[in-house]
């Protein structure tokens, strides 16, 4: 399976990978499985100086990068920069707090000593998605390196450029050869990874389906697994929510990333007292969002990734109307080349149609009207998913319900739900399990090995 970078503005093919061979996977594994464990006795220091090296070659080439993911999956420019900026930031973020997060613990018991080491567990392989092509891998491979790991990349077909741009990024800051490798692999070959014994543990970003394929690959070969999958955001609009400021905030958690985000809020819900207000509101902020050409810099909604997305999210908004639902802005496929789709807005959605039952990875919003909070919070939860959800209030007794309520990983209050270095990102139900990021999340890839001392 060649890994093929096309333009989604353009439809143009701009590079093209052929897949590693079977050998050549055997060699990087090899590779990967030396570095290890000459990587797992360098110090913090060592390992901090290096990512420190990789973060400012990283914020140096921010334009050139950032053209690369505009070019290659389709976000605007602005969130292109931004996307690189998050990861240079997170980098040094774990070369400096690395050490402290994994500080060997004491703990009292009947010992004379006893507590808990962190130790590296090896080659983690990762396999990634193309949304955040840069991102969804510095957020796994940042605190994955510097807590002693090496990480072995599948990157999504589609964003091989970023693929390669990361192996480079890591071996030209210094890091040793094998401490990061990039494989195009086949899916097959990915099952054949997780099996090898070569390989710790493994990590997934992505689809629900593939998630369940990999942990059931990881199960079977009792390999530890991080699955970070899709959802179905809530962004409920509490009685007391602001709007002048909530509104504004709801198109943007809605089209961020050409609405390909798994924490985009995808479900508007809204209590009845407040739905006259907002809906025609939002609907109004989603039909004036600029969609054009991605390094223009007044376009917000860019295309999307590449064809498959786009036919899939049109083809779920047809049938969602078909069964009932209301189009109340977008819904139609604008003609010329590039992946476009436009902002999109649906009301009175049957839950058996696939607005009411599928996650919606473009720019597309299902609004639910409800009678209260409680209400509210019940809706949120009707999903397989767990990923995050928002509440919008002015009211900290509303706040406080909806964090406590809602069934997800993350419960934002007035903000947009998103990923930081300091907290743990991560879901439940059919979004997964394990953390990423924080204290948390470096421990994933650990072995928390107990000690005790007579
Ligand atoms: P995807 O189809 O699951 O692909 C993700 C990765 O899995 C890619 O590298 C893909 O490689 C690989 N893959 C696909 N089928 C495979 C198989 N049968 N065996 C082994 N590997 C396989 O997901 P996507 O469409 O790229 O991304 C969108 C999904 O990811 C959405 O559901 C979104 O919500 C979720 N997501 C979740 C998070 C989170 O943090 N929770 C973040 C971002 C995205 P190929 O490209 O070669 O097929």
């Amino acid at each position: 399976m060649p890994y093929i970078s096309r333009n989604p503005a353009t439809e143009e093919v701009v590079e093209e990978f052929n897949a590693h061979t079977r050998s050549q996977v055997e060699d990087a594994l090899a590779l990967s499985f030396e570095a290890a464990a000459k990587w797992r006795a360098t110090s913090f220091a060592e390992r901090g100086r290096l990512m420190l090296k990789a973060a400012e070659l990283l914020e140096q080439e921010n334009t050139e990068v950032a053209t690369l993911l505009t070019t290659e999956m389709g976000k605007t420019l602005a969130s292109a920069k931004g996307e690189a900026n998050k990861c240079s930031t997170t980098m040094r973020y774990y070369s400096s707090h690395a050490e402290a997060m994994l500080q060997e613990e004491l703990i009292d018991s009947s010992a004379s000593r006893s507590g808990v080491r962190y130790e590296p567990l090896g080659a983690v392989f990762a396999v990634m998605p193309w949304n955040f092509a840069l991102w969804q891998v510095i957020r796994f491979a940042a605190p994955t390196l510097m807590a002693g790991n090496v990480g072995v990349l599948k990157h999504a077909s589609n964003v091989p450029r970023a693929a390669k741009y990361l192996e480079g990024l890591f071996l030209r800051a210094g890091f040793p050869e094998g401490c990061f490798i990039n494989l195009f692999v086949d899916h097959d070959d990915v099952s054949f990874i997780i099996g090898d014994d070569r390989i710790a543990a493994v990590t997934l970003t992505g689809s629900e389906g593939v998630g369940r394929t990999i942990a059931k690959t990881a199960g079977e070969n009792l390999k530890k697994c991080v699955l970070e999958l899709g959802g179905s955001d809530a962004f409920i609009v509490g009685a007391s929510a602001d709007l002048a400021y909530t509104i504004p905030m709801a198109v943007t958690a809605r089209i961020q990333n050409n609405g390909q985000s798994c924490i985009a809020a995808k479900r508007f819900i809204v209590v009845r007292e407040r739905a006259d207000e907002f809906v025609d509101a939002f609907v109004a902020g989603m039909a004036a969002a600029i969609v054009g050409d991605p390094m223009d810099e007044k376009t917000v909604v860019g295309p999307l990734a590449n064809a498959a997305q786009r036919d899939l999210i049109a083809q779920q908004v047809e049938k969602s109307v078909a069964q009932g639902a209301t189009l109340r802005c977008g819904g139609v496929l604008p003609v010329g080349k590039g992946f476009y789709y436009p902002p999109t807005v649906l009301t009175d959605v049957p839950e058996d149609s696939p607005a009411g039952c599928e996650e919606l990875f473009g720019p597309v919003a299902v609004v639910h009207v409800v009678s209260d909070l409680n209400e509210a919070i019940a809706v949120a939860n009707s999903t397989p998913w767990g990923l995050g959800g928002s509440i919008w209030a002015r009211d900290s007794r509303e706040i406080d319900q909806a964090i406590a309520g809602v069934e997800a990983g993350m419960v934002f209050a007035n903000a947009i739900v998103a990923s930081s270095p300091e907290l743990p990102f991560g879901g439940i139900k059919a979004s997964g399990y394990g953390r990423e990021l924080s204290t948390m999340g470096i421990r994933e890839f650990t072995n928390a090995k107990t000690f005790y001392v007579a």
